[in-house]
């Protein structure tokens, strides 16, 4: 301690100093005091010659001035003579019994609860002083004590500032915990943190380090960027996910770095450049405890944003579901899910393929682009193929900064992102739905798998579409023929004569066909019926109605085709049977028409005329037409 400490330091001691500050010994502060109040008054007492110290209460000496050689003591003898006086309540003591002319003025110090806390004094030579000793001591008592006094008001005010400042602090935590657990939006909880520190703190610098989702084009948000230096503060406070504290170096600001954590992890960091003058410890706390609200508040914003997007999602699959199912046409369903698709991820280009098993190829079914409609593609070709053979769905950020495959649809379209995914069904790829758009980085991996999820959906509604249509054909398909059954043709030619002016109907009857199955047997005679009904398909058109109408008869429903085009076709079936089949088989045929003018139009009339005329056929040796 030297003794030129100037006396107005004692003013600018630092709060963190002066909290600690108890004066209930003698310290350096204080000591530094007296020593100050003794050298002003040796100056002016002049005093120079002698020596003075400062000592604590159990007698150590915490300071002595240099101690003139010339006096007849030391230290022990003096620290002797120091306990006596206060002992005996006395202020001027002698310090050698030998030589009464060496005294010593003692003064002990008295601290704010009367506690003695020390001890200051002179040595002098009561020859040389002029003064009294104890007079001079009693005069600057006051002062030291008056500043004694000073500091334990403003050790006391420093206090009252500090828990006046605990209280709002804790009174702003608790109304910003509050403010921050009302906000359910991630983005919202970002703003109240900065705000707030920007309204505590408007010289600190703040900054939000975020570990994911850290895209905002209001906030001060950046990435946390892990591959920085490993001893990085902000790196170091998110994986050790305490609040790290760097005191200002020369011009290097301190800095302060809060993890925002909440109860699954921690989000990011809470990044400030702080000046020290303003930033203590109290600061340091309000901090901590400001980021870890705001990491919680963060987390249940986020789950509810999540919840939210889960929510609404299920929503979305539900409504799809429920408009998919609506129709069981499969054309329908797919154009239905290419239209979807676009609306719900805002995307530009959207195709539906089915996989033609027959031909090995995949065929748009559906697609917004109208040149891709039934455009066909081998299952090696493209992204329908890459999905097709991996079964499993792709996400592409920029096609044109590295094509994967070749594409079509991504060279008409000009498009850069795609996300894409197969119709699965009992693990098989039924088909492909690609989803584009001319951006790159369009899709979100959420788009790519709610997809995923859609496509899932689609491939039941196909499923459920095809197998629906398969039982309606094999209600009405016989099965040995593939003609259809005869309760369709029945259904047909009613709906037919209600709704249409004319119509004609061809009974065809293979001729001795007992006769054939007993020569060949049964299998044969199956074929046989087979070929025919295949000549049948042939000779018709798609809008014409054949059906196996029972046994070895066949009836086909022609509507609006006269009488005369009806005989030219059966004509042409009779001639076709004759020369294809093998073994040979003939036909005989009935044929008759209605017209809407006619007086009774039904169904079983128009049969009944018709096998009218197969008899006549008959009858007339077989190989034959017939009109009824
Ligand atoms: P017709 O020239 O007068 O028509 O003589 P037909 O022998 O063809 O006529 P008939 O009504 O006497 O005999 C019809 C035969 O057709 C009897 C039956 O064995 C055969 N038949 C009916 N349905 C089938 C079938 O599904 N498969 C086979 N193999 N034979 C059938
Ligand atoms: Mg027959
Ligand atoms: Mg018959």
């Amino acid at each position: 301690m030297t003794s030129n400490l100037q006396n107005d330091k004692l003013e600018h001691i630092s709060i963190d100093q002066l909290l600690d500050y108890k004066p209930t010994q003698l310290d350096e502060m204080l000591t530094a005091s007296f020593i100050h109040w003794i050298e002003q008054l040796s100056v002016f007492s002049s005093f120079t010659a002698n020596t003075y110290f400062v000592c604590s209460s159990d007698y150590n000496m915490l300071h002595i001035s240099s101690p003139d050689n010339s006096l007849p003591i030391n230290q022990d003898l003096i620290i002797r003579a120091t306990r006596a006086a206060n002992e005996a309540g006395e202020m001027e003591y002698a310090v050698n019994e030998r030589d009464q002319a060496f005294k010593l003025g003692v003064l002990p110090i008295h601290a704010v609860g009367n506690q003695l806390i020390g001890s200051v004094g002179i040595i002098y030579n009561m020859d040389q002083s002029k003064f009294s000793t104890p007079r001079i001591l009693s005069s600057f008592l006051p002062h030291i004590l008056l500043q004694a006094e000073k500091m334990e008001n403003k050790r006391l005010l420093v206090h009252q500032q500090e828990a006046e400042q605990k209280f709002n602090i804790t009174e702003m935590l608790f109304e910003v915990v509050q403010t921050l657990h009302s906000l359910n939006d991630v983005e919202s909880v970002l703003t109240e943190v900065i705000d707030r520190i920007g309204k505590l703190y408007p010289l600190v610098q703040v900054s939000l380090l975020l570990s994911q989702d850290n895209q905002s084009s209001s906030l001060p948000v950046k990435p946390l960027n892990f591959t920085s230096a490993e001893n990085d503060i902000c790196t170091r406070a998110f994986m050790e996910g305490e609040l790290i504290y760097n005191p200002a170096i020369g011009e290097v600001d301190a800095e302060v770095a809060a993890p925002l954590s909440g109860k699954q992890g921690v989000y990011g960091v809470l990044h400030l450049h702080v000046l020290p003058i303003h930033f203590d410890h109290n600061d340091i706390q309000f901090i901590r405890l400001l980021a870890s609200s705001a990491g919680a508040a963060f987390e249940n914003a986020k789950l509810y944003e999540q919840s939210n997007f889960l929510v609404n999602e299920l929503r979305l699959i539900n409504d799809i579901t429920i408009k998919l199912n609506q129709s069981l046409k499969l054309s329908e369903i797919f154009s239905f899910a290419s239209s979807e698709l676009i609306n719900i991820f805002g995307a530009d280009f959207s195709c539906v393929l089915q996989m033609d098993k027959t031909e090995n190829e995949m065929v748009v079914q559906a697609s917004n682009l109208p040149t891709m409609f039934q455009e066909k593609f081998s299952v090696d070709y493209g992204f329908s193929g890459l999905v097709y053979t991996t079964k499993e769905p792709i996400i592409i950020s920029d096609y044109w900064s590295n094509p994967v495959v070749q594409s079509k649809l991504m060279e008409v379209t000009g498009s850069r992102s795609m996300i894409a995914s197969p119709i699965l069904v009992n693990n098989e790829v039924m088909g492909v739905i690609l989803v584009t758009h001319r951006y790159p980085n369009f899709f979100s991996y959420d788009n790519y798998k709610l997809l995923q999820v859609l496509s899932g959906h689609i491939g039941l509604t196909i499923a459920n579409a095809s197998l629906h249509a398969e039982v309606k054909r094999m209600v009405i398909t016989d099965n040995l023929t593939g003609l259809y059954a005869r309760h369709y043709l029945d259904e047909q030619v009613n709906f037919y004569q209600k709704k249409d002016f004319c119509g004609s109907l061809i009974v065809v009857d293979i001729d001795n066909f007992k006769g054939v199955n007993d020569t060949f047997g049964h299998q044969i005679g199956d074929k046989i019926l087979i070929q025919v009904s295949s000549i049948i398909k042939t000779c018709i058109r798609d809008s014409d109605i054949a059906a196996r109408w029972g046994g070895e008869e066949l009836a086909i429903y022609l509507p609006q085709v006269s009488i005369d085009q009806a005989v030219r076709i059966a004509e042409r079936i009779r001639n076709r049977v004759f020369n294809e089949t093998q073994p040979k088989v003939t036909v005989s045929c009935g044929v008759s028409d209605w017209h809407w003018e006619d007086e009774k139009i039904s169904v079983e009339l128009l049969f009944y005329k018709s096998d009218m005329a197969l008899y006549k056929a008959k009858h007339d040796g077989k190989n034959q037409i017939k009109v009824g």
